[in-house]
């Protein structure tokens, strides 16, 4: 049974390798540093739109982040339409009204202001609006067939990356699973990387967004589907990550702390939609769509975990990594510098408040939870692991999150 997952996961990731040839991933325009929301509002009065359909929350509006931003696109001349019915991990009947609005409103582009719930939502709202699909057709993947209205970010978060990748992760409230559509069109046109908008996020939502940031970068680079480009941006992020992280929690308004962990999010974007995640998220989904939680703090939950299991398998990739982060040292063998990854994982979350064990988490809930994960993890995506996790092996580690 082992050796079928493995084999079928292989082979999963060679057809991801042969249908990535295949496509051509474009990259957005990136503005960043403090201010760049409004190079981004200039760019799209540029870009001819008439009418703009801002997709956020009702938090950012009270929040004045979207006034601001609004206010700009005015001043270019362009007409707004604001839709902030985005909750966090947005479902079906948020981004099928979304799309009614934008609709009702003859809009001609849109423009996410938000964390990746904002972002995802946006990107399915653009997609389907500018042409005759509906946001149930096109998931899985590759199956968009128009490109839709274009779509600009403004990322509030340092975490999904979502301004970066191909990926729409929209909750079907239903069956308790997020649903994921991974389509080139899905990549932004242009984003603003704006560090002021991001001085307000709370440090509880700084610290998890950041530990989601981190886990893309680390499972990017431990991937089987890693090249040498997504390689430079996945230890480029997971340096960045672990030299401004607990600064950017810990002092909200540090504009440079906040420009670097927006610029290694981008980046741990860019590199994970090409490489695929791995058992840190099948896992996270899970737990996030099961007991409701935020899902960066998800990912932190699990992360320790799933390196300490890849340890005996994967421990030069993991030496790498743990270079990047400026952990451990160049004397020590392999297996003591992914054993050195670990404790500073661990001892970062300690520093920025993330706990150890996920109160909402009930034993019955185990069962559930892992199988899902692995028919995630094995079955439905194949995702490139460094090392393949038995049954028994997963169900130990999800019971060790379980409240003490
Ligand atoms: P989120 O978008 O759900 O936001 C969390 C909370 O933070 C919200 O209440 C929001 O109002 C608040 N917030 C956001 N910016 C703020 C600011 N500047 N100041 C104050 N409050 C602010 O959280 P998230 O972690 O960014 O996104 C999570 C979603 O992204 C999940 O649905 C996840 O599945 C998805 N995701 C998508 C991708 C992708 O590639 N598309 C990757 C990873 C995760």
């Amino acid at each position: 049974m082992h050796f079928l997952t493995v084999l079928y996961s292989r082979a999963m990731g060679l057809l991801s390798r042969i249908m990535l040839k295949f496509i051509s991933l474009s990259s957005p325009l990136i503005y960043s540093g403090a201010g760049s929301y409004a190079t981004l509002c200039s760019a799209i009065a540029r870009f001819g739109h008439k009418k703009v359909l801002v997709v956020t929350d009702k938090m950012l509006v009270e929040l004045g982040l979207v006034g601001q931003v609004v206010a700009e696109l005015e001043k270019q001349g362009i007409q707004t339409e604001i839709y902030d019915a985005v909750l966090p991990d947005p479902d079906f009947s948020q981004v099928e009204n979304g799309i009614k609005h934008c609709l009702q409103h003859s809009c001609d582009a849109v423009l996410a202001i938000g964390g990746g719930s904002s972002l995802d939502a946006a990107k399915v709202i653009a997609i389907c609006s500018g042409s005759d699909q509906a946001p149930r057709d096109i998931l899985g993947y590759f199956s968009v067939s128009s490109r839709g209205f274009p779509i600009y970010c403004i990322p509030t978060t340092a975490g999904t990356g979502s301004e970066a990748t191909m990926v729409s992760v929209i909750t079907d409230a239903e069956a308790r699973t997020k649903c994921f559509i991974v389509d080139p069109k899905l990549v932004p046109n242009a984003v603003a990387l704006d560090p002021s908008l991001m001085t307000g996020l709370p440090p509880a939502i700084t610290a998890a967004t950041g530990m989601d940031a981190l886990t893309h970068a680390i499972e990017s680079s431990l991937s089987r589907e890693a090249s040498d480009d997504t390689q430079t941006k996945a230890l480029t992020a997971v340096g960045m990550i672990f030299g401004n992280l607990e600064t950017a929690v810990k002092d909200g308004s540090n504009l440079e702390a906040r420009e670097a962990m927006a610029v290694a999010s981008f980046y741990a974007g860019a590199a994970f939609t090409i490489t695929n995640v791995g058992y840190v998220h099948g896992l996270a989904h899970q737990l996030g769509a099961i007991c409701h939680l935020p899902h960066g703090l998800a990912n932190a939950l699990f992360l320790p975990h799933i390196l300490e299991f890849y340890i005996d398998k994967a421990a030069p990739q993991m030496a790498r990594i743990a270079k990047a982060a400026g952990v451990g040292s160049d004397s020590d063998s392999d297996a003591q510098r992914a054993r050195a990854l670990v404790d500073a994982v661990r001892q970062l979350e300690a520093n920025i408040g993330i706990p150890q064990y996920a109160d909402a988490l009930k034993p019955e809930m185990v069962e559930e939870l892992v199988d899902r994960a692995l028919h995630e993890s094995h079955g439905l995506y194949g995702y490139p692991v460094p090392k393949y996790m038995r049954r028994a092996e997963c169900e130990e580690i999800v019971r060790r999150l379980l409240p003490a």
